[in-house]
C-alpha cells in the first residue's frame, strides 16, 4: 500500500549524549525536558493511579490463581479501552485536528481483507485487548507471586524505586531492539511480526496490536527484575508503560492539538519510519542503536538514499515502500 503523503516532520538527531561531541548536560537537559516531560511522566503517573487504584495487593498473589490473571486482564482492558480507546475516538472518530499533523494522508483502512473483520480498527483492537492484555497480566501476575514469596530481589527505599523507574526507560531500550530485532529474522517475521507490520498506516490501537508470539517476547522486560533488585510497582509500571506508551507512538500525528493551548509531542517519528520502510529504526530513539548498527533513518533525504543503497545490496526485504522522497 502506497503511502499518502501527509505530514513530515524536520529530520531528527540523535541525544546530545550520543553526538559528536558528546555533551553530557545538554543530555540532561533533554531527557529532564523533552523525554521525561510530558509524555513520559505521564506513563509513571499513571503507572501509580493503577498500582494504587486498581491493582490488588501482593497479599492476594501468596497463591496463583486464575482467578487472579483475568482480574489483571481486566484491569489492563479498561485501562485500554479509556486511554488507546479515547485517543482512537478523538482523533480518528471524531476527527478532532482533521489530518493536522498527520504523517499519511488517508484514514485507517475499512474493508480491506488481510484485517480481522475486513476492518483495521476492530483487529487491532482484538490483538490488543485479547491477546496483549492476557499476556501482559500473566507476567504481572507471575512476578506479583515471586515477590510475594519473596523469591526474587526487591527494593524497599522510595528513592532507589524512583531512580530504577528511571532506568527501566533505558534498559527498555535495550529489550525493545534486541526482541524487535529478533522479530525481524525468518522464520519469526513470518510467523509472528508481520502481523503488527500490516499496519503501514497506524491508528493508536496499532501500537501493541501484535501476533502472541510477539506479546511474548515484547511484554517480557519484568523477567529482567528476576535478578536485577525491583518492586512490585515498577512491574506495575513495565506493564502500564509497554501497554500504553504505544498508542500515541502509533497515534499517526506527530503533534496532537489543544485547541488555543498549542500542539503537544504526540507520535513517534522514529518508529513511523520503521512502519514505513520495515529495516530501519528497530529501537527508540533514546538510546540511538540503530545509529551504531547502521540502520538509523533520520527523515532527511541523505538517510533516505543510504536506506536504498542498502536495500540494492541485500535482496529480498521484507517489504517497506519505497517512494523516492521521505519528505
Ligand atoms: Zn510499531
Ligand atoms: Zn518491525
Amino acid at each position: 500500500m502506497q503511502r499518502t503523503k501527509g505530514y513530515d516532520p524536520e529530520p531528527m538527531s540523535v541525544p546530545p549524549l550520543f553526538q559528536s561531541p558528546s555533551r553530557p548536560v545538554a543530555m540532561l537537559r533533554w531527557f529532564l525536558a523533552k523525554y521525561l516531560w510530558p509524555q513520559s511522566l505521564l506513563w509513571i503517573g499513571l503507572a501509580a493511579v493503577v498500582y494504587h487504584f486498581a491493582t490488588p495487593g501482593l497479599s492476594r498473589f501468596a497463591t496463583l490463581g486464575i482467578d487472579d490473571v483475568g482480574v489483571l486482564w481486566l484491569r489492563n482492558a479498561a485501562l485500554m479501552l479509556v486511554v488507546i480507546g479515547g485517543q482512537h475516538w478523538w482523533l480518528h472518530i471524531r476527527k478532532s485536528q482533521g489530518v493536522d499533523f498527520k504523517y499519511e494522508a488517508r484514514w485507517l483502512a475499512t474493508n480491506r481483507t488481510s484485517f480481522l473483520f475486513n476492518n483495521q480498527t476492530r483487529d487491532n483492537m482484538f490483538f490488543t485487548l485479547v491477546s496483549g492484555g492476557l499476556v501482559a497480566a500473566v507476567y504481572e501476575s507471575v512476578m506479583f507471586r515471586l515477590y510475594a514469596a519473596e523469591s526474587i530481589p526487591q527494593l524497599s527505599s522510595l528513592w532507589a524505586i524512583a531512580v530504577m523507574t528511571i532506568a527501566t526507560f533505558w534498559i527498555e531500550g535495550v529489550h525493545f531492539y534486541a526482541n524487535h530485532r529478533l522479530l525481524h529474522v525468518d522464520p519469526l517475521y513470518k510467523w509472528a511480526h508481520a502481523l503488527h507490520h500490516r499496519n503501514v498506516n497506524t491508528g493508536p490501537w496499532s501500537g501493541i496490536s501484535m501476533h502472541p508470539i510477539e506479546h511474548v517476547l515484547y511484554l517480557s522486560l519484568p523477567l529482567v527484575f528476576l535478578v536485577v533488585p525491583g518492586s512490585p510497582f515498577i512491574i506495575t509500571f513495565c506493564m502500564v508503560y509497554l501497554m500504553i506508551s504505544p498508542s500515541p507512538s502509533h497515534s499517526g500525528f506527530d503533534r496532537f492539538k489543544l485547541g488555543e493551548a498549542g500542539n503537544v509531542h504526540g507520535g513517534d517519528y522514529f518508529h513511523n519510519l520503521h512502519h514505513r520502510y520495515f529495516e530501519v529504526n528497530y529501537g527508540m530513539l533514546l538510546l540511538p542503536l540503530d545509529k551504531w548498527f547502521g540502520t538509523f533513518h533520520d527523515g532527511s533525504v541523505e538517510a533516505h538514499e543510504q536506506m536504498k543503497d542498502r536495500r540494492r545490496s541485500i535482496p529480498d526485504q521484507q517489504g517497506g515502500e519505497l517512494d523516492d522522497s521521505p519528505v
